[in-house]
């Protein structure tokens, strides 16, 4: 098999015994991102010189007998993380040339282990979209179907591991931008739960939302990355301190009595059959595991896109008011005084979606309209929260599709915003209640395209959800199927 095929785990067992080198594995990674690049369009960035050096400083730890698992593999990043001295864009005009002066944790904490960093991968503009056709730097395709989308924001990321052009990925999530592009690009992806992860570093769209995750071939990978990333960082004043569970050895393939709730919610007429199919043969492939169902309630789902479109917009408004062409970012050429300086550097360097949220998020804070809008958005996302704590008292997970249709074609919904924001109603629930969830590959619809199923967990409760997508996994084969590409 090429190199490039290879996962983290199977990768790591060839460099520890010195039958390959990370220089060769990074070199193989760069060429396999040429092959792919012109179809693919996952990188924004391609850092070969930094990768080779890196390489050659990881194998020198390989020969110490000094490597970690991620030592002298080859990864890449969603351009929302700051990389010191690499530009990170975050998918925007306003942030084109932007070299940061610093590492974001969850990078800094890859590199100490020896990772490789390829380069900076595409996304949607700010991280707000479901495809990544807002970025500016053109739409990423999807590697199963070039005239698909991959799903957003996290496209780069997904479509990356799909195309094989990166061993794995860290993407963000703030309504479902890890699961759901890894549910189209057939990978798997976490978002873990809030605090889990430091997002120091990380550009920030809503924070009470945004959460750091991998995007992985499979479910060890993640595993992998997640105990390499997750942890509390004095940084971050929202990470949690708390122990790091060995997710690893939680694999243990073991799910028999397993307790999964099926939210009656989720389950809804005029699913696409694709997605139905699949989700119903892995309700009988865990009930021959020995798992049990249940049928469980989620009640205030219906109001979750509408709560999140009002509490993300309006923590992006803010978020977003640090881009103004003094400190950072771009800056207009043309301008009288201050003031307009400030208003037309911000009118050149966003894009269409993000200059709506900012406008959507604005007016949600406004006074007089802050209690009917922002303050009544917090309340229903109590609610939400409430719901799936109840059900966590009966179930040990809640299996449910992650998107309701497999990816769509590219350009399909770009003139029809609310649908692109429906195609989220699985993942967003989740944000809002703060907990983690998994995206893994659970089916192929009619026309070839991946179709993922969602488990998600407790607070802190990745071991469960990495354990029982695992078992999956295993009594299973889509995970290895690939793209064709
Ligand atoms: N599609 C959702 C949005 O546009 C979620 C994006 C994300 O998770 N970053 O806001």
């Amino acid at each position: 098999m090429e190199l490039f095929e290879l996962t983290i785990h199977e990768l790591h067992e060839r460099l520890k015994k010195r039958e390959i080198s990370s220089v060769e594995v990074t070199k193989d990674c760069l060429d396999r991102i040429a092959a792919t690049e012109p179809q693919v369009n996952a990188y924004i960035t391609v850092t070969r010189d930094a990768a080779l050096s890196a390489a050659e400083t990881a194998d020198k730890r390989l020969a110490a007998g000094d490597a970690d698992i991620l030592t002298g593999i080859p990864v890449a990043l969603k351009d929302i993380f700051l990389t010191k001295g690499i530009r990170s864009t975050c998918g925007s005009k306003i942030l084109a040339d932007f070299i940061p002066p610093y590492d974001a944790t969850s990078w800094l904490r890859l590199k100490e282990r020896g990772a490789v960093l390829v380069g900076k991968l595409n996304q949607d503009e700010f991280a707000m979209g479901s495809s990544n056709e807002t970025s500016v730097f053109g739409p990423t395709r999807n590697p199963w179907n070039t005239d698909c989308i991959p799903g957003g924001s996290s496209g780069g990321s997904a479509a990356a591991v799909a195309a094989r052009s990166a061993a794995a990925t860290l993407g963000t999530d703030t309504g479902g931008s890890i699961r759901q592009p890894a549910s189209h690009c057939g990978c798997v992806g976490l978002k873990p739960t809030y605090g889990r992860v430091s997002r120091y570093g990380v550009i920030a769209y809503a924070s009470s939302l945004d959460q750091v995750g991998p995007l992985t071939r499979d479910v060890t990978d993640c595993a992998i990355m997640l105990g390499a990333v997750a942890g509390y960082d004095p940084l971050d004043s929202t990470s949690v301190d708390r122990p790091v569970p060995d997710y690893r050895a939680g694999l243990t393939g073991d799910v028999s009595g397993l307790k999964i709730g099926l939210p009656k919610e989720y389950y809804i007429e005029g699913l696409d059959p694709d997605v139905k199919r699949s989700l119903d043969a892995a309700i009988e492939t865990y009930r021959g595991l020995g798992a049990e169902f249940v049928e469980i309630s989620l009640p205030h789902t219906d109001y979750a896109v509408a709560a999140y479109y009002l509490i993300a917009t309006a923590e992006a408004s803010s978020n977003l008011a640090r881009y103004e062409g003094v400190r950072f970012g771009h800056r207009t050429a043309e301008a009288g005084g201050l003031m307009e300086m400030m208003s037309k550097s911000r009118d050149e360097g966003f894009g269409q979606e993000v200059k709506r949220r900012i406008m959507l998020g604005t007016y949600a804070l406004s006074s007089g309209y802050y209690d009917a809008y922002y303050l009544k958005a917090q309340k229903v996302r109590t609610l939400i929260m409430q719901d799936f704590l109840k059900a966590f008292e009966t179930v040990d997970t809640i299996l449910t599709p992650v998107a309701p249709t497999p990816a769509f074609k590219v350009g399909e919904k770009t003139s029809d915003p609310l649908q692109m924001y429906l195609s989220d109603i699985f993942t967003i629930p989740v944000n809002l209640a703060g907990t983690c969830g998994i995206s893994v590959p659970a089916g192929l619809s009619g026309d070839g395209l991946p179709v993922g199923l969602q488990l998600i967990g407790k607070p802190f409760g990745e071991e469960t959800i990495l354990r029982a997508a695992h078992a999956f996994e295993q009594a299973t084969t889509w995970h290895q199927r690939k793209a064709a590409l």
